[in-house]
């Protein structure tokens, strides 16, 4: 099942994944600095703080999408967007590339206020490093 990851280590004033989540999946609290906390059991998969996040640090993952292969789910703000179907490469948070993922899904949502979301295939050893893609070089 697909859980909320989030990569958001810097005390900063922002909270619209806490009021995003439909299940109080996240919680910052009194304080707007205050980094976020899960409750992973809350969190139902929907993805709404993936696409609200302004400083793209929240992701979905899927450690058992299928076997010694996981889903990561991250928003994708540059063109040209990636379609189902696509190889592309995978990259850290620094760029780096990781290994080459398929690309499964592009859903820009109305509930995520259109913010393209790209779900991406890959070996499980990187599900918790995927942060974004770039397209494989031309042949
Ligand atoms: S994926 Fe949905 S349920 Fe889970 S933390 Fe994000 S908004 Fe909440
Ligand atoms: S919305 Fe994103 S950047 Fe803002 S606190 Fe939540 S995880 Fe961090």
């Amino acid at each position: 099942m697909r859980k909320v990851f989030i990569d958001c280590p810097q005390n900063i004033p922002c909270n619209p994944c806490q009021f995003c989540c439909p299940t109080s999946a996240i919680t910052i609290g009194e304080d707007i600095t205050n980094p976020p906390q899960v409750n992973l059991e809350k969190c139902i998969g929907c993805g709404r703080c993936v696409a609200a996040c302004p400083g793209q640090a929240c992701f979905l993952v899927d450690t058992e999408f299928h076997p010694g292969i996981a889903s990561v789910d991250f928003p994708y703000e540059y063109l040209p967007l990636p379609t189902a179907g696509m190889r592309v490469q995978a990259q850290d948070n620094c760029g780096a590339v990781l290994c080459t993922g398929l690309v499964v899904a592009v859903v820009a949502a109305k509930a995520g206020d259109h913010t393209p979301v790209v779900r991406l295939s890959v070996p499980r050893e990187f599900a918790y490093q995927v942060r974004s893609i770039a397209h494989l070089p031309a042949e």
